[in-house]
């Protein structure tokens, strides 16, 4: 598939006005590039308790401190009638702002994309194996599940959660070993909690594996509708359930297994609630830990009542399973 990309460079004080007269015209889906975005995550580390902080924030941060003070707002047309039209009316939108508004300066290129790539911030999404069985993969990509394989369908909306992410995978081959035909059998129905369901990928997968219903919970409005959208795109309905909420605040669920890819500060503080909600032998699946956090967060599943049963590692991220005492 060909895409095109349309990138617009505006000055700050006019980015806002930009964004609203491309939505109201119609164009909802925009990659907005700040660089203070990145000088604020810098200044705020503490604040974010962001694991994911890394050289290349650090120097964006350096460069939008230095001067740059441009907004990108960047919209992609995909090689086919509806995209060429969108692309020019989209053109035509941007010449008519330029030509009524000095302070409004922008530019555009435009790059025919011939690789199969969607945006360049997704990456290559193509369908995956994660684990043993499951797979993911995106709407437009046709793919013939081999015997014993289970496909999530799933179309790249936010970056985090397309099943691609170490930690993500690490928590489905754990929920493969838990859901894999070793569980005691009067166990039955099984509930699965997702804390922190992003795009809903891994309340889908445990319930793909064999648990009957799965409910999960996000702080972040967005993950709602987006978990929701993938739920019905997956035919999954009536099985899985999201709410909006803050780690386990206010559920009264029982569930048989907690899966919860977070980040170490935030599966310290779920640790005792995911202890009392759990039964013994219940198990809890954490994920998004960094290899420098691993033994303060076994530390705190431990205090909370569990036993460790392993830890995966995947280059500097931990996934830690563990089961109720
Ligand atoms: N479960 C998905 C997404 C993990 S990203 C996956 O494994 O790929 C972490 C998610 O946790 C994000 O969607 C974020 O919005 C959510 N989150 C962060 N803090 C939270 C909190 N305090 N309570 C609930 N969800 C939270």
């Amino acid at each position: 598939m060909r895409y095109t990309e349309l990138k617009i460079e505006v000055k700050r004080n006019a980015s806002e006005t930009v964004q609203a007269i491309l939505l109201d015209a119609g164009f909802d889906s925009m990659q907005i590039d700040d660089p203070m975005d990145a000088v604020d995550i810098a200044e705020h580390q503490d604040l974010y308790k962001y694991d994911y902080i890394n050289e290349e924030i650090t120097r964006t941060a350096e460069e939008a401190e230095s001067g740059s003070d441009t907004i990108a707002i960047t919209l992609y047309f995909a090689d086919d009638e509806e995209g060429r039209r969108g692309l020019n009316e989209a053109e035509a939108l941007l010449k008519s702002l330029k030509a009524g508004a000095d302070d409004i300066a922008y530019k555009t290129t435009i790059t025919g994309d011939d690789s199969e790539w969607l945006y360049k911030w997704q990456e290559h999404f193509k369908p995956a194996k994660i684990g043993e069985r499951i797979v993911v993969k995106p709407g437009w990509e046709d793919y013939e599940a081999a015997e014993g394989e289970l496909v999530v369908e799933m179309d790249p909306g936010m970056a985090f959660g397309s099943g691609l992410h170490e930690t993500t995978s690490m928590c489905i081959k754990a929920l493969e070993k838990d859901l894999g035909g070793s569980y005691d059998p009067s166990r039955y129905p099984i509930k699965v909690l997702d804390v922190g369901t992003g795009t809903g990928i891994l309340a889908m997968a445990a319930v793909l594996l064999g648990a009957d219903e799965a409910l999960g919970i996000d702080i972040d409005d967005e993950a709602v509708r987006v978990s929701n959208e993938n739920i019905v795109k997956n035919g999954l309905e009536g099985r899985i359930s999201i709410m909006h909420g803050n780690l386990m605040d206010g559920v009264d669920y029982e569930p048989d297994i907690i899966v919860a890819n977070l980040m170490a500060d935030l599966v310290i503080m779920l640790s005792p609630a995911a202890a009392a909600q759990l039964k013994p032998g219940g198990v809890y699946i954490t994920s998004g830990i960094l290899d420098i956090k691993e033994d303060a967060v076994k530390k705190a599943i431990e205090d909370a009542g569990f036993d460790i049963i392993e830890v995966l590692a995947d280059g500097e991220w931990r996934a830690i399973s563990a089961v109720r005492r």
